[in-house]
């Protein structure tokens, strides 16, 4: 079959490789669809997520497809079900699963290979973090069920309530999915801020109130502007870098809280004020990816309409020309999510 191999940094090659084999507990899929992620370009241009990829792997996570294969041992899913599985599948048994943690697994079982023509989805997955696919959604749409369930259990960790005042760094695919959810939460208002306007566009279209030029606006200060002077009640960095996730910090006001929800390269430091934690009781909040309940509750909003998460899809490309998408994402900018059909 054919499959975009990742060997390193900007090293991503579609090749011949071998179809994979199931075992009795497993199942076949065959692809029809896989979106384009963040993490995915960072992977691609930085390279540095090692807890949680190995290479060289069959690269891509975000993925929805027809079973083809099913295991002697298993009862569900069935041969020709249109399925998506998380790209993770917790164990059920560390400390942090018991706690009911399921996102900071010790022994988190990872599934790389959407973009290929088949993926091979281990028993794990298939028994914690899989699901049927309703006719009436698009497999693309079922792919970003994984990016939304990030999202929604950051936007649970940062506790938008109704009327609040939402800021939000970043209006790249996960800040855009940040958008619309807070949006659902009841946020009265919705502020985004990039360094590039077309971005922004897109952003107002999808129902930003206002958008911060970070080019060429001073971003602190046009956020006290638009706050009588007091600051956002959350703000979502959903960048990572370690610039933002301070300048973060400087939008709040007191007794509100920070999401740091784009993730920086493990090691780096980040100052903090201490003021702003004691005399402000500022809440700051990490959150790294998501449960297999947010998971389904992701699916649950696309497929109810709920969330429309179309409009995130730019462009559609075939399996053969993965290579170029990413360069497109690298420096055109103006793309969300790219849809990766073989
Ligand atoms: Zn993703
Ligand atoms: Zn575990």
């Amino acid at each position: 079959m054919k499959a975009a191999m990742l060997y390193g940094v900007k090293d991503l090659k579609v090749e011949e490789v071998e179809r994979p084999q199931i075992a009795r507990n497993e199942v076949l899929v065959k692809i029809r669809a896989a979106t384009t992620c963040g993490t995915d370009l960072k992977i691609f241009q930085r390279g540095y997520v090692k807890k949680v990829i190995k290479l060289p792997t069959v690269f891509g996570h975000e993925w929805a497809g027809d079973v083809v294969e099913v295991g002697d041992d298993l009862t569900w899913p069935k041969k020709g079900m249109r399925i998506r599985a998380g790209n993770s599948a917790p164990c059920l048994r560390c400390r942090m699963c018991q706690n009911g943690r399921y996102n900071l697994c010790e022994d988190m079982l990872w599934l790389w290979g959407a973009y290929a023509e088949y993926i091979r989805v281990p028993a794990r997955t298939i028994s914690v973090n899989t699901q049927e696919i309703p006719p009436h959604i698009t497999y693309e749409e079922a792919a970003i069920a994984e990016p939304l369930a990030c999202v929604l259990h950051g936007a649970e960790a940062a506790g938008i309530q109704l009327g609040d005042t939402v800021a939000i760094i970043g209006a790249g695919p996960i800040g855009l999915l940040h958008l619309l959810v807070a949006k659902k939460l009841g946020a009265a208002s919705v502020i985004m801020s990039d360094l590039i306007d077309k971005r922004l566009e897109f952003a107002e279209k999808l129902g930003a109130d206002a958008r911060i030029h970070a080019k060429t606006e001073d971003t602190v200060a046009r956020i006290k502007a638009l706050t009588d002077g007091y600051g956002a009640d959350v703000v979502i960095e959903a960048i990572g870098l370690p610039a933002t996730w301070e300048q973060a910090l400087r939008m709040v006001c007191k007794g509100g809280s920070v999401l740091e929800f784009g993730g920086c390269p493990p090691g780096t430091e980040i100052s903090l004020n201490a003021e702003l934690l004691h005399y402000g009781e500022v809440r700051v909040q990490g959150a790294f990816h998501a449960t297999p309940h947010h998971f389904k509750k992701a699916l649950n909003l696309i497929t109810s309409g709920i969330l429309d998460v179309k409009p995130l899809i730019t462009r559609r490309m075939p399996l053969e020309k993965i290579t170029e998408a990413f360069e497109i994402l690298t420096t055109s900018k103006s793309d969300a999510k790219i849809s990766i059909v073989p």
